[in-house]
Parts: C-alpha cells; sequence; structure tokens
C-alpha cells in the first residue's frame, strides 16, 4: 500500500486579492495526490471573498508541505510541447525585442527558457521553489503558476521588483470565468478571471495591461502589463 502524506498543520488564508478576511465556504475538496513519496492528502476549503467576491482556497497545507509536495509530485506541471512554445514564443515576440533579457517565473523543466534562448534572448528561468535570482530583467513570464502559490501577490510584488522601468510582465491562468472546472483541478488554490489578475496587476505597479488573444492552453487566459514608470 502507498505511503499517506498528510499535512501536520493547515494554513488559513485572507483574500489574496483585497486582503480580506471574510469569507464564505463553497466548497471542499479532498483531494489524494500521487507523488513518488506516497499520497498526498489534501483538503482544501474553496471559499469566496465576502469584500470583492473573489474566489480562492484556504485550509490548505502549510507552506513546508507545499513545497515537499511539488519536490515528490510526479505530473509535473511544466511539460510542454512544440505548439504551446510556439504560441507563447509569439507573444512574447510581439511585445520584446531581441536580445533583451527574460526571466521565466515557475521554468520547471526549462523547456520553454530553451525555446526563448533558440529565438535569440537573454533566458532564465527560476522555479517557484528556488531562490530568487538578483538582476533586472527587460521581461518577465509565467505560465500556469500563479493559480498554485499560496502568497501570489508577494510573488508579483516581487517579481515587479526585478523587472526595470517599462518591463514587460506576462502571466497566463486557467481561466475561471468560462472554464472553472480546469480552475478546480486538483491543487490550484486562486482562481482567476481576467478582472481579479487585472487588479492584482493594478495593485503591485502594472499599467498598460491587455489580455492577449492566443492562450496557449484553450482553458486559460494571458495578459500582458509594462510596469510603471519610477518617477
Ligand atoms: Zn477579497
Amino acid at each position: 500500500m502507498k505511503n499517506l502524506v498528510i499535512p501536520s498543520s493547515y494554513l488559513d488564508r485572507d483574500c489574496p486579492i483585497c486582503g480580506s478576511i471574510k469569507k464564505t465556504l463553497t466548497g471542499i475538496r479532498k483531494m489524494n495526490m500521487a507523488t513518488t513519496k506516497g499520497l498526498y492528502v489534501m483538503q482544501h476549503h474553496d471559499v469566496q471573498c465576502d469584500d470583492c467576491n473573489f474566489h480562492y482556497s484556504t485550509n490548505i497545507p502549510d507552506v513546508a508541505f507545499i513545497n515537499d509536495y511539488y519536490k515528490y509530485n510526479t505530473i509535473k506541471h511544466g511539460g510542454i510541447g512544440e505548439s504551446v512554445a510556439e504560441i507563447r514564443l509569439s507573444l512574447i515576440e510581439q511585445l520584446v525585442p531581441k536580445a533583451l533579457s527574460i526571466l521565466e517565473y515557475g521554468a520547471a523543466g526549462g523547456q520553454f527558457v530553451e525555446f526563448l534562448r533558440k529565438a535569440g534572448y537573454i533566458a532564465e528561468g527560476v522555479d517557484v521553489n528556488d531562490d530568487i535570482p538578483k538582476g533586472v530583467y527587460d521581461a518577465i513570464c509565467s505560465y500556469y503558476t500563479f493559480e498554485h502559490l499560496i502568497y501570489p501577490n508577494d510573488v508579483l510584488k516581487m517579481l515587479r521588483e526585478l523587472l526595470g522601468e517599462k518591463g514587460v510582465f506576462v502571466v497566463e491562468v486557467p481561466d475561471y470565468e468560462n472554464y472553472p472546472e480546469e480552475s478546480f483541478y486538483f491543487q490550484h488554490l486562486n482562481h482567476f478571471t481576467e478582472k481579479y489578475l487585472r487588479r492584482m496587476l493594478v495593485n503591485n505597479g502594472f499599467e498598460n495591461i491587455k489580455v492577449a488573444d492566443n492562450p496557449s492552453r484553450g482553458f486559460g487566459f494571458v495578459m500582458y502589463a509594462e510596469s510603471v514608470e519610477v518617477i
């Protein structure tokens, strides 16, 4: 029989969009997630913020458990086919001139970083559990990572600090508005719609926020924005 790995403590979260502590329970997701170490047992409480109506999950395993889970997770999210990479690259090429520097946040196996390098960018990748590099980048991209983050607002703030003035940020996440079932997939903790992702970007110093019409996965949406000029 497979080992059962159960969190020793659960984390109560406040709304990652508006910070409100007031929320209403909408459902409980109990999941046995296969990893190389055994079955990780999670029990998320899906809630809706009473103040801004954002849907997110609380009663989640603590940070150490989640990090451990991703370390032993057999289903890596980052595996991408060539067609997915081509779609992502075509948007980047419209927004970022060649030879500039790009950081991919949530780079997993680094496949897309390789694509970016071949296309002529100075590209680096960092995974969620890695130390954040010290440097300034012309652009940062992140695909299907923000829905997994315990503290998405803090991560966005940190990424904003790695972007120079008028740096380009590209982010793609599942579309909760049109594909709620995909958004509630397994370990997703934040259920974004265009409205809420836009709000989080504005709150963290981004402007000229636009939705691109070519997400790399059918159930997602992709937004891009510029870091506000510091005066
Ligand atoms: Zn809220």
